[in-house]
This record gives C-alpha cells, structure tokens and sequence, in this order.
C-alpha cells in the first residue's frame, strides 16, 4: 500500500491536508499501525500531528487539560497528575506494555473509538471534553462518539486537546476482564466512581466497555439511586437492570451469553470492592 506523509507543523496547514484528501492523522500509531497492517483503512496521506509538537499539561479550575500528543506515559510522570487523578493512573497502567505507553496518546484512544478503549471509558466517568481545532468547539466526548471506529468530526477538523474534571473525595471502581493481564483487549470492562455521605450515595456514574457499540453509561439509572443506602440488595438490583439493558455481542473473545452475565457480576463486585466495610462474612 502506498501513501503520501505530512508533518505539518501549523494547525491550518493540518486541517487543509485533512479536508483535502482520504486523510489519517497519526499520533502514536499504535492503532492506526494496526489498522494499515489490516489494510482495514488505505488513507491517500498520513498526517503526523507531532509536527504541531507537544504543550504542557495543565490543571486549572479542578480540571486538567490533556494537549494532543501527550503520552500515557507523559502522563504517569506528571506528579500532579498522579496525585489528582489515581483511577487514570490504575487505568493507564493496564494500558498496553511500557513501550505502547511510551508513543501511543490519550487522544488517540478516543479518536479511535473502540467500545473496549480504556481510557474512552474513562472520559465518560471524569466529564471529558474534547476541544476540536480549527473550528474551536467544545464538545462532550460521549457526544463525538457514533459507533465502533466513528467520531463525528468534520474533514477539516481534529483533537486538539481534552478535558477531565477531578474527582475529590470520589472512590472509584475499574476492572477489564480478558484473557491476559498486559498487552489485552478486554471481553468486558466497568469504571465507577462514587461520592457518598455515610452510606448513602451522592453521585455515581457506572460506565462499561466491550459490551456494545460504544461505551455503555445509563444516566437515568444512575440518578435513580441517588439518596439510596449502598447495599447488596441496591446492587442486585442495578446489576438487573443493566443485564436487562444492556445486549453485547459474541465475538473471538468472548460469547453475549459470558458478557451478559458478567454484566452484573462485575457490579456485585465492585460492591465489595468500593469499600471493603461493606464486606459480608
Ligand atoms: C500491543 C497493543 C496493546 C494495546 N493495549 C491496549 C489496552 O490495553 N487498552 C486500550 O484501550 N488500547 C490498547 N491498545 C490500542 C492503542 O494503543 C490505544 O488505543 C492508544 O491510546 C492509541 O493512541 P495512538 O496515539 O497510538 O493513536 P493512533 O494510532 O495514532 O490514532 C488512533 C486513531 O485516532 C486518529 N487520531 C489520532 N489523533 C487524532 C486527533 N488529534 N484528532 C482526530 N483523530 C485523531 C487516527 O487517525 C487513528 O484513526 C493497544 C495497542 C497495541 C498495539
């Protein structure tokens, strides 16, 4: 297969290639390697973003701001980011090998839209936000996403940064199940992060991976039990509702049947999980 590479190194330069031609961008690669290899997609030109280079991390107003090729790597080393963001670095840690976190970007996790992406989950717990050049839009990253692969973005435009809201005083909850511990494409993956006063909930958004088109979160559910105690039998019953809900696929790694009953063992999990003093005998 045959392709042109560009590195331009302005934002307008990058957005003219994009909307000019059957265009990839390239941060880290190490999806988009993947996908040429398949020849899964036959871009006319691959456009590497870190000609535009790399700007610092920033945290501002309770949020940080991930600029594009920023590494998951960049990002373990970042003693604020550590500290405020501990289910992030949990999640990153199972992201890959060392040497797939030493190239492959937060962005392009998103970009590439995959329902088992873990760090795409993530940005459904932590309010993420994606700013889109050139067009300088602020968009919700749970709204950019349209299935397996798809990102509603125009030819002109791209990621040019993200946005996670901290959450202090939150637990958090994360697990990927699949066949191996490293370098792993989860069969089924839930992310929690719960605020709650004595034992009763505040706040909790329940996101899972690999079990449909695109990450699954039920907001309506989640409001639902609010003010409610944290038990067993409120967990029971979420799990109820989600395995109701939620309809995933057989594939190479796992059948709907395995998914759909890990749906809610994965929640009954997290239960004892969340806080150990809910453990029974
Ligand atoms: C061995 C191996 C193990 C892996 N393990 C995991 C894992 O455990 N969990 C997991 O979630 N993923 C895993 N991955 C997938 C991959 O590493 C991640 O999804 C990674 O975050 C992708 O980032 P990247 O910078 O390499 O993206 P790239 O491959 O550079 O880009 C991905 C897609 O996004 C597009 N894109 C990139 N930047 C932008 C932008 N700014 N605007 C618009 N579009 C853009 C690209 O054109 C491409 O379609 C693994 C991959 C490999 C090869």
């Amino acid at each position: 297969m045959q392709f042109k590479y560009s590195k331009p190194k302005t934002i307008e330069e990058l957005s003219m290639l994009k909307s000019n031609y059957n265009a990839k961008l390239l941060a880290g690669g190490t999806d988009l390697m993947v996908k040429l290899r398949a020849k899964s997609c036959k871009p006319e030109i691959i456009i590497d973003t870190k000609g535009l280079g790399k700007n610092e991390i920033k945290f501002e107003n309770e949020k940080v701001i991930i600029p594009l090729n920023t590494t998951y790597s960049d990002l373990l080393k970042n003693k604020k980011f550590k500290e405020k963001f501990p289910m992030l670095v949990d999640i990153i840690k199972k992201i890959g090998s060392p040497q797939i976190r030493n190239r492959a970007t937060p962005i392009g996790n998103i970009c590439n839209a995959s329902p088992a992406g873990d760090f795409l989950l993530a940005t459904y717990l932590y309010h993420g936000y994606a700013y889109i050049k050139p067009t300088n839009k602020k968009i919700k990253i749970s709204q950019l996403i349209d299935g397996p692969g798809k990102i509603k973005l125009k030819p002109e435009e791209f990621i040019y940064s993200i946005e996670l809201k901290e959450r202090i005083g939150y637990e958090y909850y994360y697990e990927k199940v699949g066949k191996r511990n490293a370098m792993n494409i989860s069969i089924i993956s839930l992310g929690i992060v719960l605020k709650k006063k004595q034992n009763i909930i505040e706040e909790i958004k329940i996101a899972y991976g690999s079990v449909g088109p695109t990450i699954i979160r039920f907001e309506d559910l989640e409001k639902s039990v609010i003010g409610k105690e944290i038990t067993r039998d409120l967990f029971d019953w979420l799990g109820e509702q989600y395995t109701k809900r939620i309809n995933p696929i057989t594939d190479v790694r796992a059948t709907a049947e395995y998914r759909k009953k890990m749906v809610k063992n994965l929640l009954i999990k997290a239960f004892y999980n969340l806080n150990k003093t809910f453990q029974e005998g």
